[in-house]
């Protein structure tokens, strides 16, 4: 099987400290995805949805098909805002530095 067309499976799942308001009201809790750096990448390049993690046919559709995220317009900004410290998510981070960062920000 091709490569980019692996499913993206997290590394680790964690619960960040911050409730997500939908447009429809419903309110989601936010997780953030701790990837590998081949998925980060595959993100990156427009291959898979940042935000359900849905591997995609082609690169960059308009809208993710199971999320309904704007891939094409938006994912390069969200990308840049939840994985802007790609280096977190290098082998020098630890979990008492995450646990730092996620308390600083509650
Ligand atoms: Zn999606």
């Amino acid at each position: 099987m091709d490569r980019w067309r692996q499913p993206i499976v997290p590394l680790l799942i964690e619960p960040v400290n911050q409730v997500l308001l939908l447009p429809d009201g419903r309110r989601q809790a936010e997780v953030q995805f701790v990837l590998s750096e081949f998925d980060i990448m595959r993100l990156r390049a427009g291959y898979g949805c940042a935000k359900c993690l849905q591997v995609f046919e082609r690169p960059w559709p308009e809208k993710c098909p199971v999320c309904g995220a704007p891939i094409r317009d938006k994912q390069a900004e969200y990308f840049a805002r939840e994985y802007g410290g790609v280096e977190r998510f290098g082998p020098s981070t630890t979990l008492a530095d995450e646990r730092e960062r996620l308390r600083e920000g509650g």
